[in-house]
Formats: C-alpha cells, structure tokens, sequence
C-alpha cells in the first residue's frame, strides 16, 4: 500500500476537481513501488494528465509556468518541490533518432506510457491504485531494464536511451534484460548522434550511481565504451603483469577495479579514477629480452589526453581543471625521505582543494591493483602533509619579522634583513628549524 505525502494528493486533487485526469509517474513512482521514500525535495515529481499545457496554466496561475518545448508545466509547490506535470503524450515520429520530428499529444494514459523509455519508468499511480500496462512491477522484482516494447525500435527511435537503460541499471543495481542488452549492442554506434552534454549527464550519473564500476562495464559489453571513451576501451586490451611488478590485472580492469574502490563519491573526482591510467595505452613498452613492461609518462601523456576528453564531454572548466589535475599528478611517490619541500610541492601542484580526491584516487588505484588501502608510508604521508600544512608557507609567515632581525643584531634597516630572513625560511621549510620565535631568534644570532 502506497501513501502519497499530503501536498501530492491536494495538488492531485486539484485537478480532479476540474474534471482532469492526472498521475504520478516515472522515477518517483518506480522508487515508491521498490519501498524508497519518496523525494521531499528536488525537482522529482513527474504527473502525467490529459489537461493541455494552457488548462494546466490556468489551475495555478500564480505559480505554473512553462518548462520546454515537451509541453511539460511546472508547478512550484509551498515547500519547495517542482512538480513537472506533462500532457499524455504520443510517440512522435523520429527522423535522426535524436529529436521528435514534432511533438504529439495523446488522448489516454495508455498511449502515453507506451512510450516511455523502460517497464520501471512505465509505471503511474493515481493516489489509490498502480497502472502498470507492461509489468514494470514484475521487472522491479527480478531487477531488469527491459524497454517498453520492441527494444530494437525503441533504441532507433532514441539513442539517448542506449545510455538511460545503462544509468538505470547502475543506479538501481539491474541487470539489462537479454533482448534489451542486446538490442543495445546491436544500436551501439548511433550513440554519435546524441550531443556530448547530453552524454556527460547520463556518464557522470552513472559516476555518480551505487554501482558505478558495473555501469562502466555495461558500456563496455554493450559496445557503448567504444564510442563513449575510446581512450580507455582499449586500455582492456594492455597488459601490464611484468616481472617484479605488483600489477595483476590489465589497465583497463585495474581501472575499472579502481573506480570501485575508490571513496571518493563526486563523479568528477570519479572519472579521474576511472582514466587516470588511460595514457598506458599509447607508453606501453616491453622489453623483450627481460619481459619487463613499462609506462614512462603516462601521467604526462594522460594528462593531455584528460583535455581532450574534457572538450568532447562539455566539462565545465572548473571540472575539467580538476580532472586533468588529478590525473597530471597521480603518480606522487610517497616516501618517509621526502623533505618537507617535497610535500609542499605536492600540495601546490595538486592544490588544497583536491587534496582530498587525490588520496581517494590513490586509495583506490592501490585496492585496485589488488595491494592494501593503505600503508605505513602513505599514512604517514597523510600525516606529513597535515602537518607541513600548519607550516609557513611563506616568508611572512614566520614568527619573527625584519623588526625582530634587526633588534636581535643590532643592525639598520637594508637588503640584509631580507637575506637573513629568506635563510632562515628555508631552513624551516626543510624541517632543520622549528618556526617559534625562541628558536628562530636564537638561529638568526648564530
Ligand atoms: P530520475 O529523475 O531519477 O533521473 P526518471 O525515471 O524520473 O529518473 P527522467 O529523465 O526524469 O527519469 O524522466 C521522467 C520519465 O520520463 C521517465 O521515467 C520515463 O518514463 C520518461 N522518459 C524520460 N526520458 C525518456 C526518453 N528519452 N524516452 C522515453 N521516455 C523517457
Ligand atoms: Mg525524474
């Protein structure tokens, strides 16, 4: 038995009383039947009714507006919810399985759920009982994607659905139903003709999904991978087991593997897991006489590659620096001889804010590559890199100033005072001085 909260039945109620048809259906109706809360906030409320868009309007005339060219009006509820309510509609023609030739309206519900993208997104709910033409209840309980009718048909009429039944299954944890699957592979290539923003939505939900590891080798054996991210479909195919290498898997699997079990949950941070290794691909050399396998560079070759990927997904640049970031500076060694200097290079070069996503990416690559989460060396890293951070960085942040040098030795202002205090700086950065003013003052009349 399904409650609706009470703002979704008045609004419902609304309509009703002006003698529309209205339901609740799609994501928020899919989630309700598998026993999730249903959202209180966010814009996830989709209706579907038989009033027209104007009929709509004139319900709630303060607050309705327009929201694109499906016809689709949202209505802002008092507690912040978006209800998107969307006249019945018909499955349009398509010429270039990308954009409906036109939109058209439909006269019943029946009409309008036959052409939705899955049986779990088909189902509608008028606030008392399930409308489930195409047993999306049943699939909900086996854990299938499976399209509403003809798969083949359906991907030929919308590539972006290639993308949708594989972000479905990662963020649900469903497997692609058989003829579903393979009508995917079968529709692979007309993924191209969707725009890559639209791609990177449905990529990074996948990132961003419970199951992201799974999702990525979805898009693989459904040959999405090829078209999607080319650079790391091939990495599959590079070995990198060599002798005295900790390596068990190939790159592509130890990426994959990687993006598993990683921390880090922001799907930015997410992709640079996945493809931090991808330059292995065009560095790979072995040696024939010792067997020995190496990847000279391929942090430099990855990382011009993560600018390349960057522009094709329309990253914004903020997500674009922090992939390429990331990647530039994976393979940081972490070692207990670094000086102080070393770890604050670090630090610079990936910067304070992605401090954090870096040692997520490191967890994971580590795990990934079948080796621990972490070590005795890597902790203390982290610790090191806590600690230099309470540091000076600079010169201004030492505990003395020029005035105290030229106290302390009795000498006039001049370039000097600016040397003495550039010595002593440096022999702090290297942790031969500790930055209080009883030691500093001490090592300046030495
Ligand atoms: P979520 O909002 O959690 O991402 P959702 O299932 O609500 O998931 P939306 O993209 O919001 O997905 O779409 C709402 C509903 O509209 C879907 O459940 C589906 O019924 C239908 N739909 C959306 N896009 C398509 C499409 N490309 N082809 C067919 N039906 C679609
Ligand atoms: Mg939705």
């Amino acid at each position: 038995m399904i409650t609706l909260p009470a703002t979704i039945t008045s609004f419902m109620d609304q309509f009703r009383k002006n003698g529309f048809q209205i339901y609740a259906v799609g994501g928020v109706v899919r989630d309700l039947v598998m026993g999730k809360v249903p959202p209180t906030d966010g814009n996830d409320w989709d209706f579907t009714t038989n009033a027209t868009p104007q009929e709509i309007l004139n319900l709630f005339p303060q607050k309705a507006f327009y929201h694109n060219t499906y016809g689709t009006v949202t209505v802002p509820s008092d507690n912040n919810l978006l209800f998107e309510v969307t006249p019945f509609r018909a499955e349009s023609a398509y010429d270039d399985s990308r954009h409906p030739s036109k939109i058209e309206w439909a006269a019943t519900l029946e009409e309008d759920l036959s052409r939705r993208d899955f049986t779990v997104n088909a189902i509608a709910f008028d606030g008392t009982k399930i409308i489930d033409l195409f047993d999306g209840q049943k699939d909900i309980e086996r854990k299938l994607i499976r399209t509403v009718g003809d798969p083949n048909k359906r991907f030929g009429e919308d590539a972006l659905r290639l993308m949708r039944a594989v972000r479905f299954s990662s963020q649900l944890g469903f497997l692609l139903e058989d003829q579903t699957r393979d009508a995917i592979r079968n529709n692979a290539a007309t993924i191209t003709k969707i725009s890559g923003e639209r791609i990177r939505d449905e990529l990074l939900k996948i990132l961003a999904s419970e199951h992201p590891a799974e999702g990525i080798l979805f898009l693989r054996s459904t040959g999405l991978l090829e078209f999607i991210l080319p650079e790391l479909d091939v990495c599959f195919t590079v070995p990198q087991k060599s002798p005295k290498r900790h390596h068990i898997y190939d790159v592509g699997t130890h990426l994959v593997m990687s993006l598993k079990h990683t921390p880090a949950t922001d799907p930015i941070t997410r992709l640079a897991v996945l493809l931090h290794d991808v330059g292995k691909a065009k560095t790979f050399r072995k040696d024939e006489e010792t067997g020995l396998i190496t990847f000279y560079n391929h942090e430099v070759v990855g990382k011009h590659m993560m600018d390349k990927i960057a522009d094709r997904l329309k990253l914004s640049n903020k997500q674009k620096e922090k992939l390429v970031r990331l990647v530039e500076h994976h393979q940081f060694t972490v070692s207990e001889i670094q000086t102080d200097k070393a770890v604050r290079r670090f630090i610079r070069n990936v910067g304070h804010e992605y401090l954090q996503d870096m040692l997520d990416l490191r967890t994971g690559d580590r795990i990934g590559g079948g080796a621990t989460p972490t070590s005795w060396r890597l902790d203390l890293f982290k610790k090191r890199i806590a600690e230099v951070q309470k540091e000076p960085f600079k010169v201004t942040d030492l505990k003395i100033n020029g005035q105290d040098v030229m106290n302390a030795l009795g000498i006039p202002p001049g370039p000097q005072i600016g040397k003495i205090l550039n010595d002593i700086f440096a022999k702090v950065e290297n942790g031969d001085l500790k930055n209080d003013r009883e030691s500093l003052l001490a090592a300046i009349r030495v």
